[in-house]
């Protein structure tokens, strides 16, 4: 309340404000004016006094003027005499720009500082002094002048030109409408420090320190804000309503779970209860019909009998149950940990089946299998890179020979030694596969040939000058290889076949060496 009252005298004191300011307004416009007028009868005065006795016919206008405009310029009498003054100077036998007006300009000028007047009073004289000068008689000079310096003494009465009604806007009376509005509208928190600023602006228009339209302005984007803002929060709104009835309706069917179960328990109990209620009353009758002790004795010991019976079987069937639940848990548990089990195992054979899938059982090397993925995801690397990848296919010299002069044994001591030097000697980004028989493959990703030809050669010298004696004999084991590089238009084919053929050249040219493909 006192809120709302507190206001009232605020708009009030307002007001007010607002009509005394208004009041000094009017007071200095009123003195200005007669400031102006009192100058403009001075001017005409000094004008006629001027223009007298340039021609006889003009002489009582000039004079009537002049008494015109002595006491007090009424301007509906000035235009009239100004027209008289008009047709008479028509009259005039004046030549064509004998206007000589710059002195009159000069004191207009100093008279009428004004920035407008003075832009139009510059561009009359102009046009006064020039050639194309459409003002030819004094009388028109004197009307656009008093134009430009009193435009609303002298309206154009000729002129074709609409005027625009100007539509005033009272601030104030918006103001209140707006505050109205704000106050019946709901702005959330976040937009509150905001819509304070607006609604102290829209309560002094007048005192704002930014302008109204600016106002108007930060109203219409804070309306637009808080609608956006009202949106986002009913997007909001609308999921945390589906989280709670999705909550609710997971809540009803625990509910009703539990309802069952209670009632189940609580219809067993129930019976109990009716049962030794019964019993009761049964006894109750009894002692009021029975006379004789010997007979209520025996027939409350009988009603006892019957309620412990009953409670015992009541006893009876919740341990059932009880024992019934446990077995299940137990059952339920011992089905879980066997679950565990076949996983782990399953986990376990699985490893062997993919370790026995991807590897050499001799030389404990990835085999051809692992080789061909490892060889697919080194290509997509090359292509999403873009970094060189460079392949060796490596082959025991003379293999059949060893087999055939110190035995298979040997042969495979020979095939598992070799392939242990290979991979001891290549580095962990590398990767050597046995690819069959006594033939190794190596990738070398993000190595060019020349890099690759450096590593492979010093291996190939490594196992030409490791000794291996089998029965007591040097077994001399030399390997030749093959090496390419794989390039932007090969496949896996094309890249080992590349190798392949490289090995072929070395072999050729007299084993324990290197070819490039
Ligand atoms: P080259 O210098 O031209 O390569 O002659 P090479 O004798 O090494 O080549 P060839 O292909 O004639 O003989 C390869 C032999 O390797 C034939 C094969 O019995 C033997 N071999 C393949 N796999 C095994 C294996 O696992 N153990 C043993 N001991 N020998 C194998
Ligand atoms: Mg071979
Ligand atoms: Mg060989």
């Amino acid at each position: 309340m006192g809120f709302f009252s507190k206001q009232n005298e605020d708009l009030g004191e307002q007001w007010r404000k607002k009509y005394l300011n208004l009041f000094d307004e009017q007071n200095k416009a009123e003195h200005a004016h007669h400031e102006k007028e009192k100058l403009l009868r001075q001017f005409i005065i000094q004008l006629s006094i001027i223009a007298e006795g340039h021609d006889k016919n003009l002489d009582p206008i000039l004079h009537h003027v002049r008494n015109h405009v002595k006491s007090e310029l009424d301007s509906v009498a000035l235009k009239t005499e100004l027209k008289n003054f008009n047709e008479s100077v028509k009259n005039l036998p004046l030549k064509k720009k004998t206007i000589k007006a710059d002195v009159l300009f000069e004191f207009l000028m100093r008279q009428y500082p004004d920035s407008t007047q003075q832009t139009a009073l510059h561009e009359l004289q102009k046009l006064v002094n020039s050639e194309e000068t459409t003002i030819e008689q004094t009388s028109e000079l004197f009307i656009e002048i008093l134009n430009i310096i009193e435009p609303e003494v002298l309206p154009s009465v000729e002129s074709d030109e609409i005027i625009e009604p100007i539509v005033y806007v009272d601030v104030y009376v918006v103001s209140q409408r707006l505050l109205q509005y704000f106050s019946a509208l709901a702005i959330p928190a976040v937009f509150e420090s905001q819509t304070l600023l607006l609604k102290e602006a829209l309560l002094n228009p007048n005192q704002a320190t930014m302008p109204f339209e600016d106002v108007l302005d930060d109203l219409v984007q804070l309306l637009l804000k808080i609608k956006e803002y009202g949106e986002a929060e009913q997007q909001d709104i609308d999921q945390f309503l589906l989280h709670i009835a999705n909550q609710l309706s997971e809540l009803n069917g625990i509910v009703s779970e539990t309802n069952a179960a209670a009632n189940d328990s609580a219809k067993i109990r129930n019976k109990l209860d009716q049962s030794v209620f019964t019993q009761i009353r049964e006894l109750q009758v009894e002692a009021i019909k029975t006379t004789s002790l010997d007979t209520l004795k025996e027939n409350v010991n009988q009603c006892f009998k019957t309620i412990a019976s009953e409670i015992k079987t009541h006893h009876q069937h919740e341990k059932e149950q009880q024992l019934k639940f446990q077995d299940r848990m137990a059952e339920l548990v011992n089905k879980m940990i066997s679950l565990e089990l076949e996983t782990e195992n399953l986990k376990v054979e699985l490893k062997v089946i993919h370790t026995q899938a991807t590897q050499d059982a001799l030389t404990g090397l990835p085999n051809r299998n692992a080789y061909n993925q490892r060889l697919k995801d080194e290509i997509a690397r090359y292509k999403r890179y873009g970094t060189p990848l460079t392949m060796a296919i490596w082959d025991i010299d003379h293999f059949k020979k060893i087999n055939d002069t110190f035995g298979h044994k040997a042969g495979d001591k020979v095939l598992a030694l070799t392939a242990n030097q290979l991979q001891e000697s290549t580095r962990d980004t590398d990767f050597i596969a046995r690819f069959g028989g006594e033939e190794f493959v190596m990738l070398l990703p993000n190595t060019d040939s020349t890099l690759a030809s450096n590593l492979v050669e010093d291996l190939r010298e490594l196992i030409a000058n490791t000794g291996f004696n089998a029965n007591g004999k040097a077994v001399p084991i030399t390997v030749s290889f093959g090496l390419t590089e794989f390039t932007e238009n090969d496949t896996e084919d094309s890249f080992f076949e590349r190798a392949d053929k490289a090995l072929y050249g070395a072999k050729n040219q007299g084993r324990n060496r290197c070819c490039f493909g």
